[in-house]
């Protein structure tokens, strides 16, 4: 288990044009943080420069005190695992997205983490069957489906830190409480950031981080907090 830090982070794309700005944040090892705030206000951001796809422009960020600098790529994106929103899956088995680049993995890894991610029915269904792209004729794995895949990936490789990127926005409410309750349940325990533009996941969390504009606005344990969307 890891905490993270973020220090008074700022970021742009371009010039000009900040997108984060003098963003603190404390990821508590083995808590579940939830960084909730509307569409563009910079928490997908976050994800990024916690993994490196960007390279803060002026602050830093640290895993138990260490910047995330002197760690090799490799060495971070091992440590911190970022479930994307859209996760690309291979024309290939369940069982092989899964398993993408862990060809050591056993079937009783790939099971356990099938399990934690909430697929394990799922991969009992279909574990060798071929599943085309979304959107293709056929495809029976809808997005959340394929985003849990993408989790059961994350989750082989034991990840210290996971990150799901909006991981029940293509769902609808019911499902996306079976999921919320599910993932949060299976998942405890480990240091963990939910990025979500749904104020309804913010329950689910032991510390929630409200970003609008590229500014923590607020920030508190879920009942501490202003009611409203
Ligand atoms: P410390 O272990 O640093 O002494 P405490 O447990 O005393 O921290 O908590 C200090 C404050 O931080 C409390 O108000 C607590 O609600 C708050 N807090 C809890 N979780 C987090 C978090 N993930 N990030 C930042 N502050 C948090
Ligand atoms: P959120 O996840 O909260 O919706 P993002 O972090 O995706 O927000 O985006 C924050 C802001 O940065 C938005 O204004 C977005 O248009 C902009 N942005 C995101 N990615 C890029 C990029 N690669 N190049 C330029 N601007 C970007």
């Amino acid at each position: 288990q890891s905490e993270i830090r973020l220090e008074n982070v700022s970021f742009r794309y371009l010039p000009n044009v900040p997108v984060l700005e003098d963003v603190s944040m404390r990821l508590r090892k083995g808590r579940l943080h939830v960084l909730v705030g509307p569409s563009g206000a910079g928490k997908s951001t976050v994800g990024d420069l916690l993994v490196r796809f960007f390279d803060v422009h002026a602050g830093k960020i640290t895993v138990d005190g260490e910047n995330i600098r002197d760690f090799s790529l490799s060495d971070l994106r091992s440590m911190i695992a970022v479930v994307e929103q859209t996760p690309y899956l291979f024309h290939a088995s369940v069982r092989e997205n899964i398993a993408y680049a862990h060809p050591e993995a056993t079937i009783s890894q790939i099971h356990e983490a099938a399990r934690q991610a909430g697929i394990h029915e799922f991969l009992q269904r279909l574990p060798e069957r071929y599943e085309t792209m979304i959107g293709e004729r056929g495809s029976t794995l809808s997005v959340g489906e394929r985003q849990r895949i993408a989790l059961a990936r994350a989750l082989l490789r034991d990840p210290q830190v996971l990150v799901l990127d909006e991981p029940t926005s293509a769902l609808d409410p019911e499902a996306e409480a079976i999921v919320t309750d599910e993932l949060t349940n299976n998942l405890r325990g480990r240091t963990t950031l939910v990025i979500t533009h749904r104020a309804s996941l913010v329950h689910a969390a032991d510390y929630v981080f409200v970003l609008s504009g590229g500014r923590i606005i607020q920030e508190g344990a879920p009942h501490a907090l202003p009611q409203g969307d």
